[in-house]
């Protein structure tokens, strides 16, 4: 195995494996730049293709996952806070099952963002994110998130524009003191095409195992696509600091979605450099009473 370093984070490659790449760097949304949706591709593989090549590489991402999260636990430093975003569709509870999978649910929580409770509504919008970010030592992920206030409330008008045109610089600030306080964050937005949407809709109702998923509100949703996508450009331009950068993933196809956001993952909690603590006893002079 080769280990391959690039802008401060290790990949693990098999040696002569020419699909070795820094998925981090490749999908990161560069500092400062206006996000244009449509110049992103949400067909792009990176030359990936489905086939025992991307299983390996994918199984890989996912041992390295668990064993950085047991360090992650050991060491109790950092907190990682995982934030998925996408229209409907978009895959977000697939890809919550598939890092699960990777990681011990011992370590991690998952909250899902709703329509917000009695209790949550009564509170500032970011109350409720602030107290689901995951403890030292722990991942939390969050399916759908605090950037729900500058989406389905802005395309929707539920509070004002001069109420909602704030929450970009708030949201920063809040990202920005978790930083500070050693939360590692990552935010995805998995980026899928009106067609596919339509595709994955139309298969919850072909499909009867699918059919509990369908809601109305997905399909009337399908009328404000270019409102969502202009209110994702926003918030994707808007809140992508170095602190909390965003991704875009590409993620028709669900396999790369997959493989791609393992490896961000990883390589993210590899570039922490962590240890484990030093022993609180000296071994040598334990005794089996
Ligand atoms: P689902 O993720 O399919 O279970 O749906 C959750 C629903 O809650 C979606 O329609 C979201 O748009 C909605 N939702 C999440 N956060 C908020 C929010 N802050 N304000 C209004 N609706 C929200
Ligand atoms: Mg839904």
């Amino acid at each position: 195995m080769l280990a391959v370093r690039r802008a401060g984070c290790t990949i693990l490659a098999e040696e002569g494996d020419s699909k070795a790449m820094n998925f981090r760097k490749e999908l990161i949304v560069a500092d400062g730049k206006k996000v244009k949706l449509s110049k992103f591709d949400p067909d792009d593989t990176m030359g990936w293709e489905k086939g025992p090549k991307t299983k390996a590489s994918l199984e890989k991402a996912i041992e390295r996952l668990d064993s950085l999260q047991y360090l992650l636990y050991a060491e109790r430093k950092h907190a990682l806070l995982i934030v998925f975003q996408a229209i409907d569709g978009g895959g977000k509870d697939g890809t919550v099952r598939h890092v699960m999978a990777g990681v011990n649910p011992q370590g991690c929580r998952v909250t899902s963002f709703k329509v917000p409770s009695a209790e949550e509504a009564a509170h500032d919008f970011l109350w409720r994110a602030h107290k689901a970010v995951p403890e030292y030592g722990e991942i939390g992920i969050f399916n759908r998130s605090h950037y729900e206030d500058v989406l389905v409330v802005r395309v929707h008008n539920l509070v004002p524009k001069d109420v909602w045109s704030e929450r970009y610089d708030q949201i920063n600030r809040f990202e920005s003191l978790l930083f500070e306080n050693n939360v590692v964050i990552l935010k995805f937005f998995l980026h899928i095409s009106k067609d596919e949407q339509e595709k994955r809709l139309m298969e919850r109702i072909d499909d009867p195992d699918k059919r509990w998923k369908i809601s109305q509100a997905d399909f009337n949703e399908r009328k404000f696509w270019d409102d969502y996508t202009e209110a994702y450009e926003a918030a994707l331009t808007r809140c992508n600091t170095t602190e909390a950068p965003w991704f875009i993933i590409p993620a028709n196809k669900k396999w790369f979605r997959n493989l791609a956001v393992s490896h961000i993952i990883a390589e993210t909690l590899d570039a922490l450099d962590m240890k484990f603590p030093k022993p609180t006893i000296d071994v040598n002079k334990l005794k089996l009473q």
